[in-house]
């Protein structure tokens, strides 16, 4: 058995193990181990259906330390006027490259693709062959969040011989000998499968779209990165926190979000009870409500060679139908577990869906020299959200973290600078007036905590 040390032992190379690692070997000088089960890094990207793209901007993902993308804007297609998203083949591209360019050359990094974590520093190599890492500092779970992609697994419900169901990898491949197509599910995967058929030409009476839940949505406009960040920045996040300070009842809250532009929803006739971070531009929005057959009748149980049958009915199929299967749980909500647990570090999201932003923040934390008891009051998780009222506990659960950074000056300059913080923009203003900076900072938590605590009021009521 070959035998290893190090500091760290990072177990997952998806995008948060990266981000996590491209920000501990710029800030330190720390040895890091990486493994990973897939042949190259990047995770689920590495799995993903070739039309695939981020669904924010590309300013905001990957590593701290490397840009993604060019910073331009899109000028064809239904994000035309906003920020770039880079492409699946982009990702990885771009993951591949900070592991061969950036991290290996530091001599610092050790990469273990192909690679089995079996537990207790003990890995298992694509030959066979055990390698037992003896971790001088932690090991860094880069898995608990793992993101599952249809490609992954066969889909959780019944499909008849005869009848072609596949994952959206081979949607591209099958759709020309198909007359009809059903996409079953209604997530960012689903959304992109019937966005990729209509932007291929098919017409949207061809198209039947499985909505066991409609979704809130988030507007792609209001986190455009740049001169004019601020100012839109400013007017959604203060519409926001006026809209929960005036807020009624839940669903109040949630007709003030929609009314100020913070929510969209596909059907203004239906009242979504899911949110799942999804972003879509309005132009994709009008896109999809071009899609009329949508089918509201709870989850699919089986797909018969004649129909579907749903918990809520059967509806009658024609027969040459392919079903693209988008229901796999990309952002499963796990329970919060310390981020900061003696000799490991569990990876997870200390601000709403924002992976790689938080893992970034924990590299720099956990070099700051306090102990763990610390750092986990500074950063509790944010698990992913799931229902609509998630909306309210994940808001909550990010205002507080947000409260807690605008204590720490020496966190506020590393949050002003670091590209992979969305409010990075909001930062830098603040720092950079030094005599208003206590003001502002002020104002900011004195409107964090009223919203707090009207959350925490709408929440109890339910
Ligand atoms: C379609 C899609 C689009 C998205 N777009 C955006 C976006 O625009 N912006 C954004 O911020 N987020 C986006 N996300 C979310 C984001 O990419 C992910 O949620 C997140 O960053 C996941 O990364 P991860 O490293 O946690 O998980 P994963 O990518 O799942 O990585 C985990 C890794 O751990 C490895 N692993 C697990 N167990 C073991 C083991 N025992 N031994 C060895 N290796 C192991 C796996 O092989 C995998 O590579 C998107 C997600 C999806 C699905």
């Amino acid at each position: 058995m070959r035998t290893m040390e190090t500091d760290y032992l990072v177990v997952g190379a998806g995008a948060m193990g990266m981000a996590f690692t491209d920000t501990l070997v710029a800030e330190s000088d720390a040895q890091v181990v990486v493994v990973d089960r897939g042949s190259s890094p990047g995770g689920h990207w590495t799995r993903a259906y070739p039309f695939v793209r981020l669904h924010q901007p590309s300013a905001y993902y990957g590593v701290n330390s490397q840009p993604l993308g060019s910073g331009a804007l899109d000028d064809a297609g239904w994000n035309a006027g906003l920020h770039e998203l880079a492409a699946g083949d982009e990702v990885r591209g771009y993951f591949d490259e900070v592991m061969q360019k950036v991290l290996l050359p530091t001599g610092r990094v050790s990469y273990l693709p192909e690679s089995e974590y079996l537990g207790d520093g003990r890995i298992v190599g694509p030959g066979g062959d055990e390698v037992a890492v003896d971790v001088r500092r932690r090991t860094v779970d880069a898995t608990y969040l793992e993101t599952v992609v249809p490609s992954m697994r066969p889909p959780a419900y019944g499909v008849a011989d005869g009848v072609v169901c596949v994952p959206p990898n081979e949607l591209p491949l099958l759709a020309a000998d198909f007359d009809r197509f059903v996409v079953v599910g209604a997530g960012k995967t689903g959304v992109d499968a019937c966005l990729w058929l209509l932007a291929a030409g098919v017409a949207p009476e061809r198209l039947r779209w499985i909505m066991p839940r409609d979704a809130w949505l988030l507007d792609r406009e209001n986190i455009q990165p740049g001169p004019d960040f601020l100012d839109r920045f400013k007017t959604s996040f203060g519409a926001r926190l006026t809209s929960i300070t005036d807020a009624g009842s839940v669903d109040d809250l949630f007709a003030q979000l929609e009314a100020n532009g913070n929510l969209l929803r596909l059907d203004p006739a239906v009242r979504p009870s899911m949110y799942r971070c999804a972003t879509v531009s309005r132009a994709e929005l009008d896109q999809l409500r071009r899609i009329e057959d949508v089918i509201r009748l709870g989850r699919v149980e089986r797909i018969e060679p004649s129909g579907i049958v749903l918990t809520g009915g059967t509806v009658a199929s024609a027969a040459s139908t392919l079903y693209v299967d988008c229901t796999a749980d990309g952002l499963e909500k796990r329970p919060a577990v310390d981020i900061f647990d003696g000799d490991r570090l569990v990876l997870q999201s200390v601000r709403g869906c924002q992976q790689v932003f938080s893992a970034g923040l924990i590299a720099h934390l956990e070099l700051s020299g306090a102990d763990d008891a610390a750092n986990n009051a500074l950063c509790r998780p944010v698990p992913h959200p799931n229902t609509d009222v998630d909306w309210l506990a994940m808001t909550l659960a990010e205002h507080r973290n947000e409260l807690r950074w605008l204590a720490e000056p020496e966190l506020m300059d590393w949050l002003a600078t670091s590209r992979l913080n969305l409010l990075r923009e909001m930062f830098s203003p603040m720092l950079a007036r030094p005599r208003s900076r206590e003001r502002l900072l002020g104002m900011v938590a004195k409107a964090l905590l009223a919203a707090n605590d009207k959350l925490e009021l709408l929440l109890r009521e339910g």
